[in-house]
């Protein structure tokens, strides 16, 4: 399976000018084929009787050679593959666009983005990494050896260049301790999962986004673009990327524990879209990364040999009793404790949601395997949820 792989390059002064004016030439090649291709979608937009053919990446970059190139001479003190590839991912970007998978391209910003393509003949060495028109560059790291790449990507963030690619990784099953564990992921902790582990969120986020805020509120009346505004420009983005990297290691953590020691792990496939459009649990949802947090497991679990299982996000975990299997009407994100008036079962919410996740999941492999096995009577409970999922897939197959 390929893994991506980032670290930080170490450029000298040159390399580092030699680095920014890659990236402006792809960001160039970008906004120019975005500015071209809006208009031919509006000349047909407004013609149908004439309309243009919207150009292929192949296309744009024929064009930009004959009438973007001999204009901008400093097009021609970079590497070919940045513009080329700008336009690649613009081509790409406008499919996505077309497939309804995301909205159009925007275009790009010098202070926000800043990242290149490059190919041909890489060579990585022990700590270095030899590229197309650049050199060799140190790094801080220790690259992984005996790989061959035939692409990498150049990115810079806060004021720090990083050079990422994917390489070629065996799998390495681990023992797993447990077979089955729900995880439940809430506003208030990190993760909840049915072992009765609880996973808290990094404390130190709070303190730097206070930081951060005040930071911003310190910077509205500096005049923009003077050397104090860019001073405090530089600092803002740095704790941003702080921020950011607190936050990717905790999800590291946590999803790397899971699909090591866990050989089925079962999570909700939240609405974050619907969710978002709530204010109160927008900021929340955001800064825990739900997407980054699926994307991690379904590699990790790969990689670790465990399974992921998504249950469906209409699955009513918050509101189902864990014990007897009654479904609450209504349960206030306010109220912490699930209490049952059922069977007077009193559990934390979010325990009591990771353990019907975790029921779920057995169920739904056990239906998937297609070997039923023998429900325990006695356990009224199982019965019913089971009974539900049995609904729910009732359900999908009549919408699809
Ligand atoms: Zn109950």
């Amino acid at each position: 399976m390929l893994l991506g792989f980032q670290t930080e390059l170490h450029p000298n002064k040159q390399q580092k000018t030699l680095l920014a004016k890659h990236a402006g030439v792809a960001r160039h090649a970008w906004n120019w084929g975005l500015w071209l291709t809006r208009n031919i979608l509006n000349h047909n937009h407004h013609n149908p009787d004439s309309k243009l053919k919207f150009p292929t990446a192949i296309d744009l970059h024929k064009l930009l050679v004959s009438m973007v190139k001999p204009k901008n001479y400093w097009y021609y003190e970079v590497s070919k593959c940045a513009p080329q590839y700008a336009l690649r991912y613009l081509s790409l970007a406008w499919k996505r666009c077309f497939n309804k998978v995301s909205g159009q391209p925007k275009f790009k910003k010098k202070a926000r983005d800043n990242s290149f393509t490059l190919d041909g003949s890489i060579t990585v060495g022990f700590n270095r990494i030899k590229l197309p028109r650049i050199g060799w560059i140190k790094t801080y790291e220790i690259l992984p050896g005996n790989v061959t790449l035939s692409s990498v990507t150049i990115s810079k963030t806060a004021d720090k260049w990083f050079v990422s690619f994917k390489i070629e990784a065996e799998p390495q099953i681990t023992e797993k301790s447990v077979d089955v564990v729900g995880v439940d992921l809430g506003v208030k902790t990190l993760a909840t999962l049915s072992t009765g582990e609880v996973f808290v969120g990094a404390k130190s986020l709070r303190k730097l986004q206070a930081k951060l805020s005040r930071l911003q509120y310190l910077n509205r009346h500096k005049i923009k673009f003077s050397s104090n505004w860019k001073k405090a420009q530089l600092k803002i983005a740095q704790l941003h990327s702080k921020i950011a990297n607190i936050r990717k290691d905790t999800l590291h953590k946590l999803t790397t524990y899971l699909a090591k020691n866990h050989s089925q792990i079962v999570i909700e496939d939240l609405n974050v879209s619907g969710m978002m459009a709530n204010h109160k649990l927008a900021k929340a949802v955001g800064s825990m990364g739900f997407y980054e947090f699926r994307r991690q497991l379904e590699y990790k679990c790969e990689l670790y040999g465990s399974k992921l299982i998504i249950v469906d996000r209409w699955f009513p975990s918050s509101k189902t009793c864990s014990r007897c299997g009654t479904v609450k009407e209504s349960l206030l994100l306010s109220e912490r404790v699930f209490n049952c008036e059922h069977c007077n079962f009193s559990c934390d919410r979010d325990l009591n949601a990771a353990l019907n996740l975790a029921m779920a999941g057995s169920l739904l492999r056990n239906a998937s395997a297609n070997v039923r096995v023998s429900l325990w009577t006695g356990q009224r409970r199982r019965c019913q949820i089971e009974a539900r999922i049995e609904q729910i897939i009732i359900d999908l197959y009549r919408l699809s």
